[in-house]
C-alpha cells in the first residue's frame, strides 16, 4: 500500500501520494516558485486565497438586475442639483478608465509573475469583477443616455483623474517585462506595485467617490447606481484583501524586501495617492453638496489611508484621526437586506451569496 495523505477541501475530500503532496507543497510561492503546465490546486497551500475565490464568487451580481428608472426620471429632473449630477459624471468619468487599469495591471503584471496556481485562481476572478464593474459603467451611461465620448474625454479632460491614472499606469507599465525576481530590487518595485494597487488605487483613490455617492444613495438620489457602487465596494473590499494577503506572504518569504527603506517609500506612495485623491474630491465637490464639505471627505481619506498602512503592519500618516463617516459602513452593510433583487430570484444567486456583508474593518 502506498503512504497516501488525506486532504479536505470544503466538503469534497482527497487522497494524495504523500511524498508528492509534500513535494507539491514545498514548491509552491508567491513567486519563483514551480512553474508547472498545470494548474495544480491541491493541495492547497494559500488557503486564504482559495476562501476568498469562493466568496467573491458567491457575491457574484448582474448590472442589468438593478433597475434603473428612478435613476433616469431623476437625472432629468429638478429634484437633484447640477453639482449632484457632476457627482455622478465623476464617478463614471473615473471608474470607467480605473477599473480597466486595475485589471489589466492583474493580467499583465500580479497574475503573470505569482507562481502558484491558487494565486493565480483568485486574481483571474479579481479580474472578472473589474470586468463586471466597468460593464455596470456602460449600463449606467446607457440608461441615463449619456454621450460615451463625454465620459471618455474626461480621462483626458479632467486634470485631477489624468493625474491619478497617470500615477498608477506609470508603475504598472514599468513592470512589463521579464523582470528577475530573485534581484531584491525588482521583488520591491512587484511588492510596490501591489500594495500601490490594492491599498491606494483600490483601497483608498476608490473611496472618496464611494462615500460621495452612497452619501446620495442614503438621501434616496440615484437608487440604482447606488446599489451598483455597493456591489462594487463589497468586491473591492475583497480585492483590497487579496491584494494585503499577497504583499504579506510576498514578504513572509524574501524579507529582504522589507528593508526600513522600502517601508518608508510605501507609506510615501500612500502620501502621494492621498494627495491626489484629495485634489480629486476638490473637483467633485467644487461647492459643498449631498450636504457635505470637501473638508469632511478630505477627513475620511486621511482615516482610510492609515487603516491601509496599519494593515500591512505600516506606521500610519496621520495617527489619530477617526471615521467621520461612520453610517458607511452601515450603508454597505448589504447582508442586513431581505428584498435585495426585488423579490426577483436569479439563478446565479447561491446560497449564502448575500450573507457576505463588508466587515467594519473594511470602512
Ligand atoms: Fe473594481
Ligand atoms: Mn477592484
Amino acid at each position: 500500500m502506498s503512504d497516501t495523505t488525506t486532504v479536505q477541501l470544503g466538503d469534497r475530500t482527497f487522497t494524495l501520494d504523500r511524498d508528492k503532496a509534500q513535494e507539491a507543497f514545498e514548491a509552491k510561492k508567491v513567486i519563483n516558485g514551480r512553474d508547472t503546465m498545470f494548474f495544480n490546486i491541491l493541495p492547497v497551500k494559500y488557503q486564504w486565497a482559495y476562501d476568498l475565490y469562493k466568496t467573491m464568487k458567491n457575491n457574484h451580481w448582474e448590472p442589468e438586475d438593478i433597475p434603473m428608472q428612478k435613476d433616469v426620471e431623476q437625472w432629468r429632473s429638478s429634484e437633484v442639483s447640477d453639482v449632484e449630477r457632476w457627482i455622478i459624471k465623476m464617478g463614471i468619468g473615473y471608474f470607467s478608465a480605473a477599473e480597466g487599469i486595475v485589471g489589466d495591471n492583474i493580467i499583465h503584471v500580479v497574475r503573470e509573475v505569482v507562481t502558484a496556481p491558487e494565486l493565480k485562481l483568485v486574481l483571474g476572478r479579481h479580474a472578472h469583477e473589474e470586468n463586471i464593474h466597468a460593464d455596470s459603467l456602460v449600463y449606467m451611461i446607457s440608461s441615463l443616455g449619456l454621450n460615451p465620448h463625454e465620459c471618455e474625454a474626461m480621462f483626458e479632460d479632467v486634470p485631477t483623474i489624468k493625474a491619478k491614472n497617470h500615477f498608477v499606469m506609470s508603475n504598472s507599465r514599468s513592470l512589463r517585462r521579464d523582470i528577475d525576481l530573485t534581484d531584491t530590487a525588482n521583488k520591491q518595485a512587484l511588492a510596490k506595485n501591489i500594495f500601490l494597487f490594492g491599498q491606494v488605487m483600490e483601497g483608498t483613490q476608490f473611496y472618496g467617490l464611494f462615500g460621495m455617492i452612497l452619501s446620495l444613495y442614503r438621501q434616496n438620489k440615484f437608487p440604482g447606481i447606488g446599489q451598483m457602487f455597493r456591489y462594487t465596494l463589497r468586491d473591492e473590499s475583497n480585492h483590497i484583501e487579496v491584494f494585503r494577503s499577497l504583499l504579506n506572504d510576498l514578504v513572509t518569504e524574501n524579507p529582504d524586501i522589507w528593508t526600513p527603506e522600502f517601508q518608508e517609500e510605501l507609506r510615501e506612495t500612500m502620501r502621494e495617492g492621498i494627495r491626489l485623491e484629495k485634489e480629486f474630491i476638490r473637483d467633485c465637490l467644487p461647492v459643498s453638496a449631498v450636504g457635505l464639505s470637501a473638508e469632511e471627505f478630505e477627513h475620511y481619506i486621511d482615516y482610510i489611508g492609515d487603516r491601509r498602512l496599519v494593515n500591512c503592519r505600516l506606521e500610519p500618516l496621520n495617527g489619530s484621526v477617526s471615521n467621520p463617516f461612520p453610517w458607511l459602513a452601515e450603508t454597505m452593510d448589504i447582508k442586513k437586506e431581505q428584498n435585495f433583487f426585488e423579490g426577483r430570484v436569479t439563478e446565479y444567486q447561491k446560497a449564502g451569496a448575500l450573507g457576505q456583508g463588508v466587515s467594519d474593518d473594511e470602512l
